[in-house]
């Protein structure tokens, strides 16, 4: 993309924007909750639709001049519900822990209990970490895998834990859980004790999208939550997906399921959050029309077909990955037992050759959360360069060998790059105009 008036206006940020544009063209990026973005979505986002306040819903505003707002937020809407079979979408959370903070407080009073995965077995800070507010407010209780190589959740002791502490929601959803969940399964736990099912797939939105995993809402969930900007391709932020038709917002309905739209718009706003970020919202509508089309499919396809191949290639080379192995776009490599590299120093020896992935907790890690037993990876970035099966056996082999230390990583670096530039990332180039 070219850049006409920055670089003049301010050469020193125009020189930060050149050096990510640089790193993220030359490295490669493995972590799974990140990915490249079109420049269609890019110029969307670097909009003055960013001027103008917007609070409220379409049609529903509290300041004038809401023409286009009103058209902008609409269109993604209903490209959100298209895209996801939902009822009602609000496109308004500004990021996935918002979008997760809006729920709670749509549904709950503080101290409600919460029935959610264990963080170490997969699940997300948002979903009642000690270290957040809202395990402050509200009390989160745990469900875990069965069996860690198999990564089978333990639904009868999910269920029985509902049954005994009558969560207000139970959440499915995690940010390094490999496996697939059984929704309906979940679904049916909830519908038993009386509980809200919410899904937060904000690392598997792209993948649902695409039609390459089964979309909670088809299998009785409530809600959805979930970002954009993983899988799914589009700008920083977050949706709100659910079954149901909103009312009036200025009214304070009633506690039930059927309201729940309705809970959830007040909540985003005036509960929790100000004007919407309306530019953002166009970007949003930009990547959802994207994740329309048949090349998006494709691409959600090839996602899951690279994890696959890339942990087949890591277990070969004798890695242990948690749950051997993956049904979804991630796989959490246990460093310490492969190699006897904590995550910490497996992540910094990694970047030194070029290769971004992220220290990760295993299952019930003895180590604190900022070394960690290993690391995480996926293939959602490298997908979207047009990698392919052939790439992911060549980055499992530069894994292998560095964390044993059989390669030298500047050497690495060099091929890495050189690989990398024959897949440019769609996000484009950062030039002078
Ligand atoms: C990434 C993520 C979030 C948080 O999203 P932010 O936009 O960073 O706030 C919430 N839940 C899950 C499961 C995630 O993976």
């Amino acid at each position: 993309m070219k850049y006409h008036v920055l670089p003049q206006s301010d050469p020193e940020v125009f020189e930060i924007l050149q050096g990510e544009a640089v790193r993220e063209a030359e490295g490669l990026e493995l972590i799974p909750s990140e990915n490249y973005v079109s420049e269609a979505v890019i110029e969307a986002l670097g909009t003055l639709m960013g001027n103008k306040y917007a609070e409220g819903t379409p049609g529903r505003r509290y300041y004038g001049g809401q023409t286009y707002t009103d058209r902008i937020e609409s269109l993604a809407i209903e490209r959100a519900k298209a895209l996801f079979r939902a009822d009602h979408a609000n496109v308004q959370p500004l990021s996935g822990a918002a979008a997760n903070l809006c729920v709670y407080a749509s549904w709950m009073d503080p101290g409600d209990t919460v029935l959610a995965m264990d963080l170490s077995h997969g699940g997300h800070l948002t979903h009642g970490a000690p270290v957040t507010f809202a395990a402050k407010a509200f009390n989160f209780i745990r469900y875990k895998m069965k069996d860690i190589e198999s990564g089978e959740i333990d639904y009868d002791a999910l269920e029985a834990t509902a049954l005994e502490a009558r969560p207000k929601i139970i959440i499915a959803g995690f940010s390094s859980y490999p496996r697939q969940l059984d929704y309906a399964r979940i679904a049916g736990i909830a519908q038993k004790v009386g509980a809200m099912a919410m899904a937060d797939m904000a690392h598997i939105a792209g993948l649902i999208a695409g039609g390459a995993l089964p979309n909670p809402l088809d299998h009785g969930f409530n809600v959805i939550t979930t970002t954009t900007h993983k899988t799914l391709r589009g700008p920083r932020g977050a949706m709100i997906l659910s079954k149901g038709i909103a009312g009036n917002p200025l009214k304070a309905p009633e506690k039930t399921l059927e309201n729940l739209p309705t809970l959830i718009d007040r909540a985003v706003f005036p509960g929790l959050q100000g004007g919407p970020h309306m530019n953002k919202v166009m970007a949003i509508a930009v990547a959802l029309g994207e994740a329309a089309r048949p090349e998006f499919r494709q691409y959600a396809t090839q996602v899951l077909a690279n994890a696959k191949v890339l942990a087949g290639a890591l277990m070969e080379r004798g890695c242990r990955l948690i749950t051997n192995g993956t049904d979804n776009h991630l796989m959490v490599l246990d460093t310490m037992t492969s190699f006897g590299k904590n995550g910490q120093e497996a992540q910094a020896l990694l970047e030194s050759a070029g290769i971004t992935l992220n220290k990760n907790a295993i299952p019930d890690d003895p180590l604190p959360p900022f070394k960690s037993s290993g690391v995480r990876l996926g293939t959602p970035s490298a997908t979207t360069r047009g990698m392919k099966e052939q790439e992911m056996i060549r980055i499992a082999e530069w894994i292998v060998a560095l964390c044993k230390g059989e390669a030298d990583p500047a050497a690495v670096k060099e091929e890495v790059k050189e690989l990398c530039a024959k897949h440019p990332s769609p996000s484009g180039v950062v030039e002078r105009g």
